[in-house]
């Protein structure tokens, strides 16, 4: 698959409708103008892929909707340069608009067949993260941290304390906290042990699950 005019004309309408659901930060409308969501899916959903919906990708998970893609990187307030942890790489979607924000991305994914998938997709569309792996996301990337921002792609039942020991003081962590649905929640981290907890609206991701998965 290619990426051609028809895809280019399409992403643009995409950054329209998403202008016109409140995203305002023009790096993360940028990007989105930029990556091309339609290599992310499967040839078969190709004319979906900018619309603005959730879509089934291998392992019985999802790629996010590019409204929540948008407002999860709006939420993060990523600077070009920014260290930046994403846990569940997923279809790798997620951590390519990262990428085109400028930001060193870290990205961790659970499931083996969508951990090679997503390095397919990077090799071929020539964005890509500084370090992606196989692994549980539960556990961060001690020997990278600390990062100036994660984000959590994964709905998880409990805060992860280990995640937030790896954010820099003044960094952000966006994590959609809760089990069937979830509640979009960022913390800021203030000092050694303060953070600032803020909440966002509803969602709903694909469970965040303990150990990599063959
Ligand atoms: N960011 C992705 C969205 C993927 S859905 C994208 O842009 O396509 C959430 C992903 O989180 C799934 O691929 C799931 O396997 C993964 N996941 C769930 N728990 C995890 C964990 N503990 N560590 C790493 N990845 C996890």
């Amino acid at each position: 698959m290619i990426d051609g005019f028809k895809h280019k004309g399409k992403r643009e309408q995409l950054v329209q409708l998403l202008r016109d659901k409140g995203i305002e930060d023009e790096l993360v409308l940028n990007a989105i103008n930029q990556v091309p969501r339609h290599l992310f899916m499967d040839s078969a959903f190709e004319e979906f892929a900018y619309k603005d919906q959730a879509f089934p990708i291998a392992a019985g998970q999802t790629i996010s909707h590019p409204f929540t893609v948008a407002k999860q990187s709006s939420l993060l307030h990523v600077m070009k340069g920014d260290k930046v942890l994403e846990v569940g790489t997923g279809s790798g979607y997620q951590a390519a608009v990262l990428v085109e924000m400028g930001a060193e991305v870290y990205t961790i994914e659970r499931q083996k067949e969508l951990f090679d998938f997503s390095q397919r997709i990077f090799k071929k569309i020539k964005i890509r993260p500084k370090y992606s792996t196989y692994g549980d996301g539960y556990k961060g990337l001690p020997s990278f941290a600390p990062f100036d921002r994660i984000i959590v792609t994964a709905g998880s039942s409990t805060i992860p304390k280990t995640l937030l020991k790896q954010l820099k003081i003044g960094g952000i962590m966006v994590i959609p906290i809760g089990n069937e649905n979830q509640m979009m929640t960022t913390f800021m981290r203030i000092g050694e042990r303060d953070f600032e907890k803020m909440e966002f609206g509803d969602c709903q991701f694909v469970p965040m699950l303990e150990r990599r998965e063959k």
